[in-house]
């Protein structure tokens, strides 16, 4: 537990202090409509396996999203009680309930029958894992296919551990293991098998998650030298050094180091405050718009400030310089239309991502449109153009937060069901037919 967590006492003193409002605003804030006054009222009983229950019903992972949601801007920033400046701390108390749950392991598992279908899932990053941890209580059998050799995606791999334990996601992916999901993990579909070797093997509706894992690059002189990379490989590498897979070298970012980081969203101020973690000695995140404008949470900038990362606002970058073609020497920028060449150890771009194209490449029917987002439909919802694929989360809606591709992954969720029990249905029916000629 760390000193930022809830006590029992405090969690159930901060649990009563929710008015129950009858049209609850907290839970219109929450993208996934968490039942959020319902199990604050469970919790402020004591009761918190029936809270986490209620939590369950909306969410497959709730210690993640009670660690790195926005609430500012979600369920805390609409609650009644922020208008006085005392919003109850709602990501606090379901990281409460949730980790309280994970410790004590009160709360019985339910493993749900398993006859409604068969389902493949393509990636265990939030969009995947909600569709799994869903499917599974609703009786479909689902199996996950994951190219890393952890399950998680971004929250494994991307999100650091400073924001987010990398015990906390196992501990997640445990839950739903135990709901009966199982996990070929190293397996890059695409690769090692197609989408037609899966229906092959009898899935009766595949869903793939797979994100954005392509950076995108900007058009700009000295891009290739060395001591250029991109934010979530950076991130990547350093997530495995972590886990002990790869050596501190490998990390490459070193002590003492001048880091310039190229963007202003999440991804880029997880860079940043990663590469002071790994000893950088400056570290100066550069934006072309103004302050106002960048992506990045509030909070997380202001996290980065106080740690001492530096802000370059309206700055361009214009090229890059190294020595001898190879060890970078600096990065020449136009800070507010003034160019300047500061010198600089590693240039970390964050500017975004898209999809990779492995799986539409290997796949007959499955469209998408001039970035290579996946094409899907409403009806049922999430479906692509290739019957009984569906795609969901960053890969269909371009890159957003955890929450969001948990929001629509839900919604994919209701349309493979719906679907995959019509085609059963019509199944039936037509061998009833043949039987009764
Ligand atoms: Fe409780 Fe605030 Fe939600 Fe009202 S808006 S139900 S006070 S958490």
């Amino acid at each position: 537990m760390s000193s930022n967590d809830y006590t029992i006492k405090e969690a159930i003193a901060e649990a009563k202090r929710c008015l129950h409002c009858k049209v609850p605003a907290c839970k219109k804030g929450c993208p996934i409509s968490n039942d959020i006054p319902d199990w604050i009222a469970e919790l402020a009983k004591g009761n918190f396996g029936n809270a986490l229950q209620i939590i369950n019903g909306r969410s497959n992972l709730p210690a993640v999203c009670g660690r790195v949601c926005a609430h500012e801007k979600q369920c805390e920033g609409n609650c009644v009680l922020g208008k006085k400046g005392e919003h109850i701390n709602i990501g606090k108390l379901e990281r409460f309930i949730a980790d309280f749950d994970s410790a004590t392991r009160m709360t019985p598992v339910m493993i749900p029958q398993k006859g409604r279908g068969k389902i493949a899932v393509i990636g265990s990053g939030p969009a995947g894992l909600t569709i799994a941890g869903d499917l599974s209580r609703q009786g479909f059998s689902v199996e996950i296919f994951e190219m890393e050799s952890e399950p998680g995606g971004v929250l494994m791999y991307g999100i650091p551990e400073y924001r987010l334990p990398k015990d906390v996601v196992r501990t997640e992916i445990k839950k739903i293991e135990k709901l009966g999901v199982r996990f070929h993990l190293n397996t890059v579909v695409g690769e090692n098998l197609t989408i037609d070797d899966l229906f092959a093997q009898g899935f009766d509706a595949i869903f793939m998650g797979t994100g954005t894992g392509v950076p995108n690059r900007l058009d700009i002189p000295g891009l290739n030298h060395q001591g250029v990379r991109q934010a979530i490989r950076f991130l990547r590498r350093v997530s495995l050094y972590e886990n002990g897979n790869i050596s501190r070298e490998e990390v490459i970012v070193g002590d003492g180091d001048k880091v310039f980081v190229v963007g202003c969203g999440n991804t880029g101020i997880d860079a940043a405050r990663t590469a002071l973690r790994m000893g950088s000695s400056e570290v100066t995140v550069v934006y072309h718009k103004d302050m106002e404008q960048m992506s990045a949470l509030k909070s997380e900038y202001e996290e980065a400030l106080s740690e001492g990362v530096r802000f370059l606002w309206n700055t361009e970058i214009v090229r890059i310089e190294a020595e001898n073609d190879e060890k970078l020497k600096s990065i020449i920028l136009n800070i507010n239309g003034e160019v300047k060449e500061l010198p600089a150890d590693h240039i970390v771009m964050a500017i975004g991502s898209a999809p990779a194209a492995r799986i539409v490449s290997t796949t007959k029917g499955i469209d998408v449109d001039e970035k290579g987002y996946v094409l899907t439909r409403e009806n049922p919802y999430g479906m692509t153009t290739r019957k009984g694929v569906f795609a969901g989360g960053d890969v269909t809606n371009r890159p957003a937060t955890v929450v969001h591709a948990m929001r629509d992954a839900k919604n994919v969720a209701e349309g493979i069901a719906r679907y995959v029990d019509a085609v059963r249905l019509i199944e039936t029916i037509n061998s009833e037919t043949v039987s009764h000629e």
